[in-house]
């Protein structure tokens, strides 16, 4: 790959190369720093006035003498390494000064590209046209800029990203070696579970659960029963400290091909319409394998509790785990 950064010197005999070989040379100045669409899209519209684009990057010192000690966000050799990947560049030429005058007299351009924010009467016109040169002035690519993106994301992360832990019920939170739990005298907590979930209450992670029911559709029990059981599951937990933030659970029938039976996704993605959830960094704990599958399509990170996969399956979890207490210390050591 040819190495579009030149040192002041190296560009020179490019551009003394270039006027021999009759070329028409455009220069185009700015730094360039978190680059968009505005950039590609002024830096294509430079590059069409003529045979070669010359990029002048404002260097690290220049960028910090004109906007803030805050700026630039992203280094000069970055900045300059992304430039090089726009089929529109050609040259890049880092500059310390706080404008780019004294080297584009000696570049001597044909063409020089300005924003319309800087005007049609910009300082660098008197030295371009005093060497023959013209200024072309960009069109002004509305809405778009760096300073206008970093208010964007300093708006969107005022307020902290919402994680959370979803946890499979039956098998991770409470025992079902029996079958089908919907009577409050067959739930029992597993060994461990509470003060797993207590530890995880004191974390900033939203807690949900995530449950197939399909006993409702198979008509094993009612609806009615899974949510007087849910509240009294909340109850008892609230009693020992606690938190739980939702309840989700499919009370469909397999054959029915919904969208929140696990392993669908369907029940995360329902949280992050209610919680607004970061899914990202978020977690799914579980002890069968469609808590993975489920997991893993919504893109949460994954812990297997109960030994492993099927060996059919090609997705594997994040973590194993023997069971929750193990995997809320896992959880707890990745914040
Ligand atoms: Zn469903």
């Amino acid at each position: 790959m040819i190495n579009k950064l030149k040192t002041e010197k190296e560009l020179l005999n490019e551009v003394r190369r270039l006027r021999v070989e009759g070329k028409t040379i455009v220069t185009y100045n700015g730094s360039f720093d978190l680059l968009h669409a505005g950039h590609a899209r002024s830096l294509a519209e430079a590059r069409s006035l003529g045979d070669a684009l010359i990029v002048l990057l404002n260097s690290d010192k220049s960028v910090k003498s004109y906007k803030s000690s805050k700026r630039p966000i992203v280094s000069e050799s970055d900045r300059a390494t992304m430039l090089a990947s726009l089929a529109s560049v050609d040259y890049i030429c880092l500059f310390d000064e706080i404008n780019p005058k004294r080297i584009l007299n000696e570049i001597k351009p044909n063409v020089h590209a300005n924003g319309a924010d800087w005007g049609r009467d910009c300082l660098e016109r008197e030295v371009v046209e005093k060497n023959g040169g013209r200024v072309h002035i960009l069109k002004w690519t509305q809405g778009l800029s760096t300073s206008g993106l970093i208010k964007k994301i300093i708006s969107a992360y005022k307020t902290p990203v919402v994680k959370a832990v979803f946890l499979d019920r039956d098998g991770t939170i409470n025992d079902n070696g029996a079958g089908y739990v919907y009577r409050k005298a067959d739930f029992k907590f597993l060994p461990g579970v509470i003060t797993a979930m207590k530890r995880l209450s004191k974390t900033d992670y939203k807690i949900f659960i995530a449950t197939n029911q399909s006993g409702i559709s198979r008509g094993i029990c009612t609806e009615k029963d899974v949510r007087l059981l849910h509240r009294y599951m909340v109850g008892a937990l609230k009693k020992e400290g606690v938190r739980v933030d939702g309840v989700y659970y499919c009370p469909h029938h397999p054959d029915r091909g919904c969208e929140c039976r696990k392993p669908a996704p369907g029940m995360a993605f329902q949280a992050v319409k209610d919680f607004d959830v970061s899914l990202s960094g978020s977690w799914m704990v579980g002890d069968r394998d469609v808590d993975v599958l489920m997991g893993r399509e919504a893109n949460l990170k994954t812990i297997k509790l109960a030994g492993p996969m099927d060996k059919s399956s090609k997705v594997a979890p994040h973590y194993y785990a023997k069971d929750l207490r193990e995997a809320v210390g896992i959880i707890v050591k990745n914040v």
